[in-house]
C-alpha cells in the first residue's frame, strides 16, 4: 500500500551474481509490475562507485523478454532511476549506518521494509549480517536477509553459521536460497503430483522401481575452480539442489501447500533417509582429452586448482528412504562436470507391467473439432512458447512477499547435512582417489557398476 515501502540492498553489488542474476531479476519483476509501488534498490560493496557507475554497470545486463519489447528502454530508465549505490566495508557498523541514513531518505517516512541480499563470499556473511542488523534494520516494518549457498561445508560448519546468523536474526527473517527450487519445472513437480489424480496412486514402491536425479554439465571449471575445489560436486550440487528435488519428489502429501506444511514434510522425508556410506558412492574427476585438433583440459590443469587435488567433479550415489512408501526403492543421483551433455533430469522407472502409456486427448487448435492424441510432454520449450521467468525472479518476489515455501529452513538444512557429512569426512580423511574420466565423456564406468548393483540402468531420454 502507499504507506509502506520496500528497500532492497544487494550486498556485494559489484560481484558476478549481482550482475548476472539479481539485478536482471529485479528489473524483470519491475517490468511485470510485481514490485511494490514504493521501492528502492541499493547496491552495497567496497568498490568505489557512484550511483551513475552502478546504473551504468546494471544497464549492461538488463534485457527484455522477446514477447515484452514494448517500452523496454523507457522501463529500464525508470528502473535505473530507483537504483543507488553505497560504498562500505562489510564489517563496519558505521558504513551500514550511513546506508541506513540514505535508505531513510528514500523511504520518506513510510513504513519501511528491508530486504538484504547477501551476494558475498560466505566467510563474510556473519559480519555483514551483524552490521546490517545492528545499524540498518527496518525501524517499523520487516527486515529479511537472503543468503546464498554454500551454507557451510558439513554439519558442524553449517550449524555454526546458523548459530551466528541467529544471534542477529530470527529464523523467519532468514531466506536460504536454493535457486533450483525457483525453477518452473521443479515448482511444477508438486502440481503434477498432487493435482493429477493419475499420478499419486502410482507414487510408491508398489509401482516405482527406481528414481534417478541427473545433473550434467558439458564444461569444466574453466579457470574458476578456486571456489569449487574447496567444495566438490557433492556439496555443490548433490547435498543441496538434487537432494531438495528428491525431497519434493518423495515427501508425503503435505497438509496444505503452505510453507511450513511443505517444509515439515521435506524434513520428515530427509530424516527417514539412510546416511550415505562410501560404498554407495562413486567419485570421479575429469582428465584431459584430445579430440582431433582440440585438447580439453584436465580439472587439475585449471590454474586456480591445486595440482594434486582429489576433489570430485563427478559423483554418483544410491540413496534409500526407510519409510513405508519407499522401502527398498533406490534413489540414484548422478552429478558431473565436463560430461558429454548439459541437462538436469528426473527419471522415474516403473516396474514391469505390460505397458503404461499416458496418452492425452487434445483438441487441435483451430475452428474445427479435430482430436489429437499426444504423449504427456513436459518439455516446456516445446509445449509453451512463452519465455519462462528466471528462478531468481520467483525467489526474490517470494522473499519480498514473505512466502517461505521455496526457502530452506534450518532443520531441513541440518537433516540434509547429516546425510552427507560422514561420507564427506571419510572421503577427505582417507584421501580416496577419484576415478578419472575423459573431458566430454559419459563419466566414470564405476557409476554404471554402482547402478547395476541396484538393478538400475542409467536412463537417457535422448531429448533436447
Ligand atoms: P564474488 O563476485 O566473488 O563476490 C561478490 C562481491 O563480494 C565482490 O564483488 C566483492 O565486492 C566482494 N568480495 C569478494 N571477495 C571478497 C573478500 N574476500 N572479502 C570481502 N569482500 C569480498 O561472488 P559472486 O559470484 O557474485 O557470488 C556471491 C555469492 O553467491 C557467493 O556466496 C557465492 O558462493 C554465491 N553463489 C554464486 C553463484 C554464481 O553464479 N556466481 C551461484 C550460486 C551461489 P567488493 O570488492 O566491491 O566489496
Amino acid at each position: 500500500n502507499d504507506k509502506s515501502t520496500v528497500s532492497i540492498t544487494v550486498v556485494g553489488a559489484s560481484g558476478d551474481l549481482a550482475k548476472k542474476k539479481i539485478f536482471p531479476a529485479l528489473f524483470a519483476l519491475y517490468y511485470e509490475g510485481c514490485l511494490p509501488e514504493h521501492f528502492t534498490i541499493f547496491g552495497y560493496a567496497r568498490s568505489k562507485m557512484t550511483d551513475a557507475d552502478l546504473r551504468n554497470m546494471v544497464s549492461k545486463t538488463l534485457t527484455c523478454r522477446i514477447d515484452k519489447r514494448e517500452n523496454c528502454g523507457e522501463k529500464m530508465e525508470q528502473f535505473l532511476e530507483r537504483c543507488f549505490y553505497h560504498s562500505g566495508q562489510y564489517d563496519s557498523k558505521d558504513n551500514f549506518a550511513e546506508l541506513d541514513k540514505k535508505l531513510k531518505e528514500r523511504e520518506a517516512g513510510r513504513v519501511s521494509n528491508r530486504l538484504f541480499y547477501l551476494s558475498i563470499p560466505p566467510n563474510i556473511f556473519t559480519d555483514a549480517v551483524r552490521c546490517a542488523s545492528v545499524s540498518a534494520s527496518a525501524a517499523n516494518g520487516w527486515t529479511r536477509v537472503i543468503v546464498e549457498k554454500p551454507f557451510g561445508r558439513d554439519s558442524e560448519s553449517s550449524a555454526a553459521l546458523t548459530k551466528a546468523l541467529k544471534q542477529y536474526l530470527e529464523e523467519d527473517q532468514i531466506f536460504r536460497i536454493d535457486h533450483y527450487l525457483g525453477k518452473e519445472l521443479v515448482e511444477n513437480l508438486s502440481v503434477l503430483r498432487f493435482s493429477n489424480l493419475v499420478f499419486e496412486p502410482l507414487w510408491s514402491r508398489q509401482y516405482i522401481r527406481n528414481v534417478q536425479f541427473i545433473f550434467s554439465e558439458d564444461f569444466g571449471t574453466e579457470g574458476r575452480g578456486g571456489y569449487f575445489d574447496n567444495y566438490g560436486i557433492i556439496r555443490d550440487i548433490m547435498q543441496n539442489h538434487l537432494l531438495q528435488i528428491l525431497a519434493l519428489f518423495a515427501m508425503e502429501t503435505p497438509v496444505s501447500l503452505d510453507a511450513e506444511d511443505i517444509r515439515n514434510e521435506k524434513v520428515k522425508v530427509l530424516r527417514s533417509m539412510r546416511t550415505l556410506s562410501v560404498d554407495e558412492v562413486i567419485i570421479g574427476q575429469y582428465k584431459s582429452h584430445t579430440n582431433g585438433s582440440t585438447t580439453y583440459p584436465a580439472y587439475t590443469d585449471d590454474k586456480t586448482v591445486p595440482k594434486d587435488s582429489l576433489t570430485p567433479t563427478f559423483a554418483a550415489a544410491a540413496l534409500f528412504i526407510d519409510n513405508a512408501r519407499w522401502d527398498g526403492v533406490p534413489f540414484l543421483m548422478k552429478a558431473g562436470k565436463a560430461l558429454d551433455d548439459r541437462r538436469t533430469e528426473i527419471r522415474v522407472q516403473f516396474r514391469h507391467v505390460p505397458a503404461i502409456y499416458l496418452k492425452i486427448n487434445n483438441k487441435v487448435p483451430g475452428l474445427g473439432m479435430r482430436l489429437d492424441r499426444s504423449n504427456l510432454n513436459l518439455l516446456y520449450k516445446a509445449r509453451y512458447s512463452k519465455e519462462i521467468p528466471d528462478a531468481y525472479e520467483r525467489l526474490l518476489l517470494d522473499a519480498i512477499e514473505g512466502e517461505r515455501r521455496l526457502f530452506i529452513r534450518s532443520d531441513e538444512l541440518d537433516a540434509a547435512w547429516a546425510l552427507f557429512t560422514p561420507l564427506l569426512k571419510e572421503l577427505e580423511v582417507k584421501r580416496l582417489i577419484p576415478e578419472y574420466y575423459p573431458y566430454g565423456s559419459r563419466g566414470p564406468v564405476g557409476a554404471h557398476y554402482l547402478a547395476a548393483r541396484y538393478n538400475v540402468k542409467w536412463g537417457d531420454l535422448g531429448i533436447e
